[in-house]
């Protein structure tokens, strides 16, 4: 088996520090890749070599696939780990990979390739009995096929970009006479930004919450999950601060669904990390798309299972089977992340700058995942976000309790972060009940003075 003795983190920020700890931890040694922009970054400075690939636009460093391979050359790199973001989702980066001898820490090209299209994926999984948001079948190809469409599913419905990440691209449509207008600027958006004009329709839900199971296989037939997260509150379709357990699904919940998603990634052959996301609506399960990779929100699940999720990606991408069985996997208490952003909280204005204080929180279950230190320069080419605060408690009150105290401590000078808005948001009695859906984070910003 082979066995990875320093691994080339091909990214940028906490997640590159993320990969890095657990490497150490491990006894593998790493190569940080770098832009100019970046010389002065934490995981920079802690990795065992560095290597500069490139300018500040990500386009000519961090996803520069020839630079990436030189550097993983030069220093003798035997493994990538491409974190999340950049080319975690790019299969021919994995190909490319592993046609140079490396061991690529993540899925089958070809799994990050069918899942990457996003109708591709809804088509897997359908066959592979997950259970879909109502839509098209396939890429539309003219208005009248939107039209009849639209039609069957019902208005409101989302017209989405097939290639779509980030939660860019997407156009609800309200009624047909919008519909020609809409679908122009979704072909046309869908294209600037992931270079395809395909898109696809779904229903738009109502009020639904997003709630994601976190899958791992071995590639060899064998996969379990590790339950869901609650990443409902988000802004603009993108997640602030996310939970596992979530507050509305039951053991017995979790225990079906986990089971559903978990037979599919077996069924698959799938090797690695992943993330199975769905709305969730009047107790129904509605499949939207599989990440296949590290999420940003992953320690939350990491809080309540116990389980290093970045070693154990590393260990089945040495070829070793996973380290715990379905049975042997243990939910316990409840954990929260804070995603903290560089911008305004409350017109959230991107707000880079030099950190002129920083003290992070600490104390009993309380993590922070932050490239950050006094002195550092926040570059403008990225993106903003600088920190993660994530916080364990056995119960959610206990947890939302902690949270409480951990952003009291949080000290971020020199900027705007959006601390505040997290301290504000965990205080609201819906929010400490847990009665909250995609739409919700967006009303009660509009409610703020
Ligand atoms: P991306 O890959 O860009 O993140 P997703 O398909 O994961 O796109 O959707 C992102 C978010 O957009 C979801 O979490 C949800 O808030 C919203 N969304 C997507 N599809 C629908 C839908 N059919 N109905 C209502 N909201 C949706």
């Amino acid at each position: 088996m082979p066995q990875i003795k320093k691994l080339l983190i091909a990214n940028r920020g906490e997640i590159a520090l993320r990969i890095h700890r657990a490497c150490h931890e491990m006894g593998i040694k790493t190569v940080a890749v770098h832009s100019t922009a970046d010389a002065d970054a934490m995981h920079v400075r802690l990795a065992d070599e560095a290597i500069c690939i490139g300018p500040p636009a990500a386009t000519d460093s961090y996803l520069n696939i020839p630079n990436i391979i030189s550097a993983a050359e030069i220093s003798g790199a035997d493994a990538i780990h491409p974190g999340y973001g950049f080319l975690s989702e790019n299969a021919r980066f994995a190909e490319i990979v592993e046609m140079h001898d490396l061991l690529f820490v993540g899925p089958k090209p070809e799994h990050i390739r069918t899942m990457g299209d996003k109708i591709e994926a809804k088509r897997t999984a359908g066959a592979l009995g997950l259970p879909l948001v109502p839509g098209s079948d396939g890429p539309i190809a003219d208005l009248d096929e939107a039209k009849a469409i639209a039609a069957k599913a019902g208005y409101p419905v989302i017209i989405k970009a097939a290639s779509g990440g980030g939660g860019r691209g997407m156009k609800v449509c309200t009624s047909e006479d919008q519909l020609e207008t809409l679908m122009a600027q979704a072909g046309t958006e869908a294209k600037a930004a992931f270079g395809d004009a395909t898109v696809y329709m779904e229903k738009y839900l109502g009020n639904p919450r997003h709630i994601e199971f976190q899958v791992f296989g071995d590639g060899n037939g064998n996969a379990i999950h590790l339950g869901e997260r609650d990443c409902s509150l988000q802004r603009r379709h993108q997640k602030v601060l996310e939970e596992a357990p979530s507050p509305v699904i039951t053991p017995a919940e979790r225990e079906r669904m986990g089971g559903i998603v978990a037979k599919a990634m077996a069924d698959m052959g799938y090797r690695g990390a992943g993330t199975i996301e769905f709305l969730w609506e009047a107790g129904e399960f509605y499949f939207i798309e599989m990440n296949t990779r590290l999420q940003v929100e992953h320690p939350v699940t990491e809080m309540i299972t116990g389980i290093d999720l970045v070693r154990e990606q590393i260990r089945v991408a040495e070829g070793h089977p996973l380290s715990v069985t379905q049975d042997q996997v243990r939910f316990s208490g409840h954990a929260i992340e804070c995603r903290i952003n560089a911008e305004d909280p409350r017109t959230f204005m991107p707000s880079p700058g030099k950190v002129a204080q920083f003290h992070a929180p600490g104390g009993m279950h309380v993590r922070v995942d932050s490239g950050l230190y006094a002195g550092y320069k926040v570059p403008p080419y990225y993106d903003s976000m600088i920190a993660k605060l994530i916080v364990y408690g056995t119960s959610r009150e206990r947890c939302i309790a902690r949270l409480r105290r951990a952003l009291e401590e949080f000290v971020i000078e020199g900027m705007k972060t959006t601390i505040p808005l997290h301290r504000d948001l965990i205080e609201d009695p819906e929010f400490q009940a847990g009665d909250y859906t995609i739409k919700w984070l967006e009303d009660w910003l509009a409610k703020q003075t």
